[in-house]
């Protein structure tokens, strides 16, 4: 594990908050320190009141932080004489000592202290680092793994058995430490769960951090290979893509919306899926407890019976629920968050691409831990009860539940073509800002660069169904399925009269405006019928209803594929599958308007460039943002009752009314 400290950064920090934010910034950039909120870190000082009385303070992470990016104002100040009177109390309700760090606080307006905050304020050193370090969580999680970790850091480590966090652990640690020489310590380990390291100068209590993980690095490195993490390679098939878009419906019953299913096939994930014990390792338990808040305290195993094997995981998620509970727990929701799929790889759950991430990386660090642990006589996580206690600890669930509300398309999925400018950029952009992932497909040079976490841009060219078929593929393996189709993408050939017509320009303008279409379509229906609300918007133009001359190529594609739209609101219609179109016309923020194109056509008209732009009965501009908004409605639950439609998006046109 590297040293990130630098001195020339380190100086920069005019006050001891920011170098407490800055060397904090260092734990959360390494992953294997903690991952997704977890640890916590503090300063302890003072401030002068509005009296002019100065106050020992103490500044401590506050929730909804994250080390990996937090800032000054991540540190609540809280007084820090009323936090160790809460310490010497013999109890303390987690809600109290909730209300307590509140009622601490010398800014109304700061974030709530971490649940740590009284533990920080006992350990009586300016500088308080905690981490959920893997090295030393994962030897902890082995047979012997409270007496390596003693033979590992001697006598300048305290070690205490696992015990839950907030209040309890505080106590637990104060106790432990009385009449305890201070000085001597360099750190505590708590076993399951994670090690602090503390000292008056920011510097020496990073350093320390890094040396003992260090430490526990280097101790596993001595007992485990290379080969010790399990790596194969495995192709997911068009067979493993419907069955998991069939997984995915179910498992968004179960969670009661839409969600994403995610596989991970890479090399370590494969490999861990192959390995013949691998059910009995996931089903063991997590990393750390805290870990179930995001994952659950076990993993789904799938073989060849996906649906059987949700089921068989939300029984024995119910049946732990009803070992471990009380009466005012309230069941979570049935939906696995992560699976290993036999031989094959990792299946991920979430109700959006954030929470899928969050369990991918946790698992990433949990899949390697575990078969290190295996290598230093086998893994062992905590109790079930245990875990229990935290997933269903109120704190962690107010976590959850305070999260922002839900935007409209959160969990689900959408196929836009010639995503890469115009409407269909357009619409994938608005779909993103509704919280939709997006599978974009586009023909343009590069295209694939614009990819983003939501937006999974694949060059394509539509008239080639084994390269639509290859992305189809590869979006449901990334999403899990295909809830929404629109189908864009399309060319403009030259004008030309029918005595004049070209073959080629006729073929062309029929295989992309028409035939590609149809075969688009037909490889998402069988996705389509396992999606959540599906919906298709087939992109028509003005010219199904109003053609001009010189446009038959392009008004006759379009016009078949009116109709093709129309039998396929009839064909799906039995699965619930929406299909409606949308005729735009003068979009003139699209690629293949330019200035020269739109002066000549202006002209020919005897009009303005800006005449020509607003000439409609609505005397308005269309863009392609105007043809998404709608677009995007049709697929929403407003036109939920609607199929077979088909609606102008013009401005009017007096040819049409
Ligand atoms: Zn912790």
């Amino acid at each position: 594990m590297k040293n990130r400290w630098n001195n020339e950064n380190a100086a920069l920090c005019l006050n001891p908050v920011a170098l407490r934010a800055y060397s904090s910034r260092l734990l959360g950039a390494d992953p294997n320190l903690v991952l997704h909120g977890g640890g916590n870190t503090s300063v302890k000082g003072s401030l002068e009141n509005v009296f002019g009385e100065v106050q020992e303070v103490l500044f401590v992470k506050g929730s909804g932080w994250d080390l990996r990016t937090i800032e000054e104002p991540g540190f609540p100040p809280v007084q820090l004489d009323y936090l160790t009177r809460l310490g010497q109390l013999d109890s303390l309700s987690d809600s109290d000592m909730m209300k307590h760090l509140r009622l601490a606080l010398l800014d109304p307006a700061a974030p709530t202290p971490s649940v740590e905050a009284i533990l920080h304020a006992l350990i009586p050193h300016t500088f308080v680092d905690h981490t959920h370090a893997d090295a030393v969580v994962g030897i902890s999680n082995s047979p012997n793994g409270e007496e390596l970790l003693a033979s590992i850091y001697g006598d300048e480590v305290l070690i205490l058995p696992y015990i839950m966090p907030g209040f309890v652990l505080a106590k637990q640690v104060a106790e432990a430490t009385q009449g305890l020489d201070w000085e001597r310590l360099r750190g505590i380990v708590l076993l399951n769960h994670g090690i602090f390291t503390f000292h008056e100068d920011a510097k020496t209590s990073y350093d320390t951090m890094i040396e003992l993980v260090n430490k526990a690095e280097d101790y596993l490195g001595s007992r485990t290979t290379p080969s010790t993490i399990a790596k194969s390679n495995y192709e997911p098939s068009a067979d493993d893509a419907i069955a998991i878009s069939a997984l995915r419906r179910a498992a968004g019953d179960l969670l009661g919306k839409p969600c994403l299913v995610h596989m991970d096939a890479s090399a370590e994930s494969s490999g861990f899926a192959g390995l013949t014990n691998s059910s009995d390792l996931a089903t063991r338990g997590p990393l750390t407890p805290d870990h179930t808040i995001h994952g659950k305290a076990f993993a789904a195993i799938f073989d060849d019976d996906l649906l059987l094997e949700l089921q068989n995981f939300s029984d024995g998620y119910r049946t732990y629920f009803e070992k471990f509970s009380l009466a005012n727990h309230q069941c979570l929701d049935l939906m696995p968050r992560y699976g290993v799929w036999k031989g094959k790889g990792v299946l991920y759950f979430g109700s959006s691409l954030k929470r899928v991430q969050i369990i991918k990386d946790i698992t990433a660090h949990t899949i390697a831990a575990i078969q290190q642990a295996e290598a230093l006589g086998g893994w062992q996580t905590l109790p079930q009860q245990d875990l229990f206690d935290v997933e269903y600890w109120e704190l962690e669930q107010a976590k959850l539940t305070s999260s922002k509300a839900t935007l409209a398309f959160e969990g689900k999925v959408a196929v836009v073509t010639g995503a890469g400018s115009g409407i269909g950029k357009a619409t994938a952009e608005k779909l993103i800002s509704e919280g939709c992932v997006v599978l974009g497909l586009d023909i343009m040079d590069g295209f694939a660069d614009v990819s983003s976490a939501s937006f999974l841009a694949i060059q394509c060219d539509v008239t080639e169904q084994a390269s639509v078929a290859s992305a189809l593929l590869r979006g449901v393996i990334e999403f899990g399925g295909i809830d929404m189709l629109v189908s864009n993408a399309g060319v403009f050939p030259s004008s030309c009269l029918l005595e004049d017509m070209e073959k080629d320009n006729w073929d062309l303008s029929i295989a992309v405006n028409l035939s590609s279409h149809m075969q688009l379509l037909k490889s998402c229906i069988p996705f389509l019928k396992a999606g959540f609300d599906p919906s298709v918007v087939i992109i028509g133009s003005k010219n199904v209803p109003a053609p001009g001359p010189g446009a038959a190529a392009y008004s006759v594609a379009k016009a078949g594929l009116t109709q093709l739209a129309r039998v396929a609101a009839l064909e799906l219609g039995e699965f619930g599958i929406r299909v409606n179109t949308l005729h735009p016309n003068g979009v003139y923020d699209t690629a293949i308007w330019s200035q020269e194109v739109l002066a000549k056509r202006a002209s020919h008209y005897g009009l303005s460039i800006e005449e020509y732009k607003a000439n409609n009965v609505l005397k308005t501009r269309i863009s392609s943002a105007d043809v998404a908004a709608a677009a995007v409605r049709f697929l929403g639950v407003d036109f939920s009752k609607t199929t077979g439609a088909q609606i102008a998006v013009d401005g009017g046109n007096d040819r049409v009314i």
